[in-house]
């Protein structure tokens, strides 16, 4: 199970520059801003936006 919580869901924001809020699209989260997706790791997500170097 890799669900995340609803609380952590409010809290939440991509980390990337546009700070959009995340949904759930199981089995990752989506930014809904700019559609970068999260892995999330036992109920936790990896918040590590890829970086455009
Ligand atoms: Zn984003």
């Amino acid at each position: 199970m890799s669900e995340v919580s609803a609380a952590l869901l409010e809290i939440l924001r991509c980390p990337r520059a546009d700070h959009g809020r995340l949904r759930e699209d199981p089995p990752v989260l989506v930014c809904t801003v700019c559609g970068e997706r999260y892995d999330v790791i036992d109920g936790m997500p990896v918040m590590l936006a890829g970086e455009h170097s």
